[in-house]
């Protein structure tokens, strides 16, 4: 036999089996979204490099050691996606969104980040994206976590917990940075080795560790919300009321900071302990100053991006079920003429009943081969056609799923036949 081709490492197929859960999921959050003034924006999957470096920053896990980049044949450096907003932001100065302008946008797709593969995180992945521009909130910061909070309940999803934190702007943060150098700088013998590289270039990122012997070190450093300037205060006090005044249950964690530097004041994060390590299901926050950075006149924003695979799989931990995609009807045909004709009334019965879910059989085989066909598909009706059905004008209407309900009746009157077996599936 000659070898097969693999897919990559951390990249994987979503199977038949698989999709009705992830069309469900997905179709939830369109309409969510919809009802909340969101519309659909898609961009390229391949943007130039320097577009993630310069929003991403370039002392981020993602610059550091996630992209996937390369020379395209011209030598010009691309990068494949690892994160939506900024092809986003991009798109919308590139395509004059931004100027005294306000947008509620989404848009899903794949994602992708060297990493090292494990439940929960793979190379490419899927998020769904919010991003509301031009918006200095608190009210739409508040608006858009109590329309995630919407989208879970529409889904069946508990155990989803929310933090938040505030990380204010830009001149607190540094001032922050100098305090966490400091007490860092104090403990160096209990650095990692990340963590020594990142502490005169990116401390906060210290804090985003994930080596839980560093955990404890962490713990102790001093907070940023003792760096936080009145208006951020005040802003996310604000952000906190409204949510409290919604019903949202939420937990203030000041060491939530986030791993990409262009955030400011809100972040958040749901996140589950349903999923083992990886536990991070949606992470967002404001980022005012990004759209002014990559070009744009200054617009303030707010975005976050769910991890749609951790999100589908605690949907089906949930025990959610997906609308199926099984036929309803099964056709058998046996016989050339029979499967000419079969086909013909098939595309009657569809347009006779929209949403149908029928099945010809393809391929041939004789009638008990068809039958098991017809058992196998999960069908609920079997629709029979032979040479005497032909010759009469008539079909064979069979009940699969319960025993002898055996009829033939006229093929005009197929679709009022079906209607009471569909309508009310015996054994439902
Ligand atoms: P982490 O700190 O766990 O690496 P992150 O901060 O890199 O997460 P974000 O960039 O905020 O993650 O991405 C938003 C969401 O996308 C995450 O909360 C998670 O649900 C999902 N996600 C991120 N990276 C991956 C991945 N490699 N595989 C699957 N899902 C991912
Ligand atoms: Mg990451």
């Amino acid at each position: 036999m000659t070898a097969q081709v693999q897919a990559i490492r951390g990249m994987s197929d979503i199977l038949p089996a698989d999709t009705a859960v992830w069309a469900h999921v997905e179709a939830t959050l369109r309409g969510v979204l919809g009802g909340y003034g969101y519309r659909e924006i898609r961009v390229p999957i391949l943007e130039r490099t320097e577009l993630f470096q310069r929003s991403i920053g370039e002392v981020t896990d993602i610059v550091e050691k996630e992209m996937y980049t390369f020379d395209d044949r011209n030598g010009l450096s691309l990068t494949l996606r690892p994160e939506a907003t900024a092809g986003i932001v991009r798109a919308a100065i590139e395509n004059g969104l931004v100027h005294n302008q306000r947008h509620r946008l989404w848009s899903t797709g794949p994602m992708f980040r060297y990493e090292k593969p494990q439940k929960g995180r793979y190379r490419q992945f899927h998020q769904f994206d919010i991003e509301a521009l031009g918006y200095p909130g608190p009210d739409i910061d508040a608006e858009l976590i109590i329309m995630l909070a919407r989208a879970w309940r529409l889904l069946g999803i508990r155990h989803l917990d929310l933090q938040l934190n505030s990380i204010g702007m830009p001149e607190g943060r540094a001032r922050y940075r100098e305090a966490l150098t400091a007490y860092f700088r104090g403990h160096l013998d209990e650095l990692d080795e990340d963590s020594r590289r990142r502490l005169e270039r990116n401390p906060l990122r210290i804090l985003d560790s994930k080596n839980p012997a560093m955990q404890e070190l962490i713990a102790g450093a001093p907070l940023i919300t003792a760096c936080l300037d009145a208006d951020s205060a005040a802003h996310f006090a604000s952000v906190q009321a409204m949510l409290s005044a919604a019903g949202i249950a939420f937990r203030v964690n000041p060491r939530l900071v986030r791993g990409l530097d262009y955030y400011n004041r809100t972040v958040f994060e749901w996140v589950t302990d349903q999923l083992g390590t990886q536990g991070a299901v949606c992470a967002g926050g404001r980022y005012d100053g990004l759209v002014e950075q990559l070009g744009g006149s200054p617009m303030p924003a707010i975005g976050c991006a769910i991890g749609l695979e951790r999100l589908a799989e605690l949907f089906r931990l949930g025990g959610g079920a997906a609308a199926s995609c099984t036929p309803e009807v099964y056709l058998v045909a046996v016989g050339d003429a029979a499967v000419a004709a079969g086909m013909r009334l098939a595309e009657n019965l569809r347009d006779g009943r929209p949403g149908l879910r029928l099945e010809v059989n393809c391929g041939g085989g004789g009638f008990k081969a068809q039958m098991r066909r017809a058992d196998a598909s999960g069908a609920v009706v079997a629709l029979v056609l032979g040479e005497d059905e032909l010759a009469a004008g008539t079909i064979g209407v069979k009940g699969l799923r319960r025993e002898g309900g055996q009829q033939t009746v006229s093929q005009d009157g197929v679709l009022a036949a079906l209607a009471p077996l569909l309508d009310h599936p015996p054994g439902n």
